[in-house]
């Protein structure tokens, strides 16, 4: 089984308007959306949830104000102040609570109830074109490296309960937990970087963390004619470093178009759909060549060819 990852040094680059031509040019796969902090792929795959259930994780105090006696105790040592007196009650404010358990240990009435907490919900659904395992995580809450390494494994699973030979991933932008949780056993990784100052500076940084993990890497720049020498300078970088240049993918508003007509770019009839076939086509024979085991029946995962 092959795992791609699909990741971007920041948001906004077209990593998931190019996930989805991904996702409809392959076969034989799951998809599976690991950017639970802003999960966009289902607004293009338009998912129909076969089962959900809530993703709990860590804590959270409740006080219960039939034993409590109103001492005060709890917030006076609540060091995030996550405890207010409110009406004459103390109450516990979910947002500040970090479940640091000092309120359950230290009131002397027992009122403190230390609950599990629902941070987000995860799907398995059924889209236009595979399967598809993807989560949502609740705003300001935190521990998406979990939920990330809980959706893979899900994904892992459906995938030999449905015979699938690849796992496609959107990862989440940027370099922090939730995409060292998407790398780490991976495949490949497919750098999507836009021409710029800081594009570069973010593909260099996404190379490392590729680097440290020892996870192929290969690079496509979106939007390349919009600054052709910053785009030879990443193209010239990638290559020094041992990485492939899958492709480049011009600026153009068929993009968009295909993002308000909720489909993948390769569904239409845009100039760019046989760009983006070529760069998948790279990316399969990239990722077989890195499979660690059984890379042959990856090249045999592109509609048509
Ligand atoms: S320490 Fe216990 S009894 Fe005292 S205010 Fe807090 S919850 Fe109520
Ligand atoms: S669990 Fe910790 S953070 Fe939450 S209310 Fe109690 S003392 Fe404050």
């Amino acid at each position: 089984m092959t795992e791609i990852v699909v990741i971007s040094g920041k948001g906004g680059t077209g990593k998931t308007s190019l996930t989805a031509s991904f996702a409809h040019l392959a076969e034989d796969r799951i998809v599976c959306d690991l950017d639970v902090d802003a999960p966009d792929l289902h607004i293009l795959l338009a998912p129909k949830h076969l089962r959900s259930e809530p993703f709990v994780s860590g804590h959270e105090a409740a006080i219960d104000p039939g034993r409590c006696t109103d001492c005060g105790q709890c917030a006076a040592l609540c060091r995030f102040g996550a405890v207010r007196e409110v009406d004459g009650e103390y109450v516990v404010d979910p947002v500040r609570c970090e479940g640091c358990k000092v309120c359950v240990a230290c009131c002397p009435a027992g009122a403190v109830d230390f609950l599990d907490k629902t941070c987000g919900e995860r799907h398995v659904s059924a889209t236009r074109f595979c399967t598809m395992v993807h989560a949502r995580l609740f705003p300001g809450e935190e521990n998406s490296g979990r939920l990330v390494t809980l959706l893979r494994r899900e994904a892992r699973a459906l995938a030999e309960e449905e015979g699938r030979s690849l796992i496609l991933c959107d990862g989440s932008p940027g370099i922090g937990c939730p995409v060292i949780s998407s790398l780490s056993g991976a495949d490949l990784a497919v750098a999507v970087t836009e021409p710029t100052p800081s594009g570069a500076h973010d593909f260099a940084r996404v190379a490392e963390l590729c680097a440290h993990f020892r996870v192929p890497l290969a690079l496509v720049v979106n939007k390349h004619d919009l600054n052709p020498e910053q785009t030879r300078a990443i193209e010239d970088a990638a290559r020094a470093m041992g990485h492939v240049v899958a492709g480049r993918i011009p600026f153009h508003p068929d993009v968009t178009a295909a993002m308000l007509a909720r489909k993948a770019v390769t569904e239409t009839d845009s100039p760019l759909a046989p760009l983006i076939r070529d760069i998948w086509t790279t990316i399969l024979e990239t990722a077989g060549r890195a499979a660690k085991t059984a890379a042959a029946p990856v090249l045999t995962t592109l509609k048509g060819a």
